[in-house]
C-alpha cells in the first residue's frame, strides 16, 4: 500500500537552483517532504526559505555528490531522520565544453565524478531502503548530449552517455522490487548551467518543463514504467 502523501520523501539533488529547484518546488507541491542536497550551503538555504514559505516541508544537506564518504553519511543522516525515501531525483551536474585534446584532467574528472559516479553513490545510499519497501523511483536527469554527441561535449556527453548505460542497468536490478528507474534527457534549458552561445532564450525549455516531467512519472501505476522521456523545445533554439 502506498503511504500517505505528506510522509513521502522526495531527495532532489542540486536543487538550489535551475532543474533540481523546479523539480523540488513541484515534488513539494505534490505534498512530498523534501531533502535537497547541493555543495554551497547558503544558496541551498535560501532555495529552501522560498519553497517552505508557499507551505513545502524541507530539511538541507549541504553535500558533494562527488564524495562517496559525505555521501553515505548525508543519506544516512535523512534516512534515519525520515525513516524512508519514496523519490530520489539524480539532478546534480556540471558541464565542461572544449575541444576533447583541450579538456583539462581536473576538468574531466570533476565532470564525470559529479554526473555519473556521484549518480552512482546517491543511488546506491538509497536502493537497500527502497528494496525494503519494496517501492521507489530513481528519476535520473540525463541531457539530449546523453543520445548525440557535441563539439566541445566530450566529457559532458560521455559523462551523460555513461549515465543511460547506468540507469538502463539499474532500472534492470531493481524493477523486480518494484522500484523504477527512470531517466529524463531534456533538450537546452534556461538555467544558469553553460553560457548556451548563440541559442534564443526564448525558445530553449524551462526548468519547469522538467519538472513537469518529473511529476508525470511518478503519477503511474503501480504495474508500469516510462523509463526513459526525451524533451525537447518545439522551436530549436
Ligand atoms: P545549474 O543551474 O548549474 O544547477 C546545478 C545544481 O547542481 C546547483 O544546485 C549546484 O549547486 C548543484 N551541484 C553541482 N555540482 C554538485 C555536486 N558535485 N554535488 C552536489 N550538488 C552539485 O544546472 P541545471 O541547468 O539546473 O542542470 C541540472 C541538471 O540538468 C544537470 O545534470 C545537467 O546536466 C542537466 N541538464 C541541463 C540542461 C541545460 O541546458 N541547463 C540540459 C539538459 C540536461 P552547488 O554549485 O552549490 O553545488
Amino acid at each position: 500500500m502506498n503511504p500517505a502523501p505528506e510522509t513521502r520523501l522526495a531527495i532532489v539533488t542540486g536543487a538550489s537552483r535551475g532543474i533540481g529547484y523546479a523539480v523540488a518546488t513541484e515534488l513539494g507541491r505534490r505534498g512530498y517532504r523534501l531533502a535537497l542536497l547541493a555543495r554551497r550551503k547558503p544558496p541551498l538555504e535560501e532555495a529552501a526559505q522560498r519553497l517552505a514559505s508557499s507551505g513545502a516541508v524541507v530539511d538541507t544537506y549541504p553535500c558533494d555528490v562527488q564524495d562517496a564518504a559525505q555521501v553515505r553519511a548525508t543519506f544516512k543522516q535523512i534516512l534515519d531522520r525520515a525513516g524512508r525515501v519514496d523519490v530520489l531525483v539524480n539532478n546534480a551536474g556540471v558541464g565542461t565544453f572544449a575541444p576533447v585534446h583541450q579538456i583539462s584532467d581536473a576538468d574531466w574528472d570533476s565532470t564525470l565524478n559529479t554526473n555519473l559516479r556521484g549518480v552512482f553513490y546517491c543511488s546506491k545510499a538509497v536502493i537497500p531502503r527502497m528494496i525494503e519497501q519494496r517501492l521507489g523511483h530513481i528519476i535520473n536527469i540525463s541531457s539530449l548530449a546523453g543520445k548525440n554527441p557535441l563539439p566541445g561535449g566530450s566529457a559532458y556527453c560521455a559523462s551523460k552517455w555513461g549515465l543511460m548505460g547506468l540507469t538502463y542497468s539499474m532500472a534492470e536490478d531493481l524493477r523486480e522490487y518494484g522500484i523504477r528507474v527512470s531517466v529524463v534527457c531534456p533538450g537546452s534549458v534556461q538555467t544558469e548551467f553553460t553560457p548556451h552561445r548563440g541559442k534564443d532564450a526564448a525558445r530553449m525549455l524551462q526548468p519547469t518543463d522538467v519538472a513537469r516531467v518529473v511529476g508525470w512519472l511518478l503519477e503511474q501505476e503501480p504495474q508500469s514504467f516510462v523509463s526513459e522521456v526525451l524533451l525537447r523545445p518545439t522551436q530549436k533554439p
